[in-house]
């Protein structure tokens, strides 16, 4: 388990930094985020990594229009990150495989399908969290789920 602690505020508002000039005009940011969570055993590289494939994920499925939302908050003993776009949804058949390595529904040259293989990857073995997913037309998110302190040894 990781031996520093992240604020996941910081590390949130420093890749929304990475993603300036790059968000289209017609997509508003909203930042939901709940400050009285404490910080949390993390890697910031590899959260970092968490959130730009997340966020990459979000703008490239709704293009030039709508809304990205970084929310965070508590579940229980665990701290929820969540990415949420207005995009038009991840299709019911589909739902089952977005995790597996290579799997991408974008143009050849435009998507490895490796984001989400990483992400589950560095959430689930690396910090011990969860990645779940909601998704309908219009109204997308993944929350990433991260304990709020680390387990014993
Ligand atoms: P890539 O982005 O290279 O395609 P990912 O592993 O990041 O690979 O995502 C795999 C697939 O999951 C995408 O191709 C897309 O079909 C689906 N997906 C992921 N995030 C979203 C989202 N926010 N809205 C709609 N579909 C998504
Ligand atoms: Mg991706």
């Amino acid at each position: 388990a990781p031996h520093q602690t992240i604020d996941v505020h910081d590390l949130l508002d420093a890749t929304l930094t990475m993603f300036q000039g790059k968000i289209p005009t017609g997509v508003r940011t909203v930042r939901e985020y709940d400050r009285t969570l404490p910080p949390v055993p993390a890697y910031a590289a590899e959260l970092n990594q968490v959130w730009t494939n997340l966020i990459d994920n979000a703008l490239g499925a709704m293009g030039p229009e709508g809304t990205l939302t970084l929310r965070t908050g508590r579940d229980g003993d665990m701290l929820t990150v969540e990415v949420a776009d207005t995009g038009p949804g991840i299709a019911p058949e589909i739902r089952s495989r977005i995790f597996e390595p290579f799997f991408t529904t974008k143009p050849v040259g435009e998507g490895t399908g490796l984001g989400l293989d990483i992400s589950y990857r560095i959430v689930v073995k690396k910090h011990h969290g969860d990645i779940r997913v909601r998704s309908a037309p219009g109204a997308t998110a993944f929350c990433v789920l991260l304990p709020l302190a680390a387990a014993p040894a």
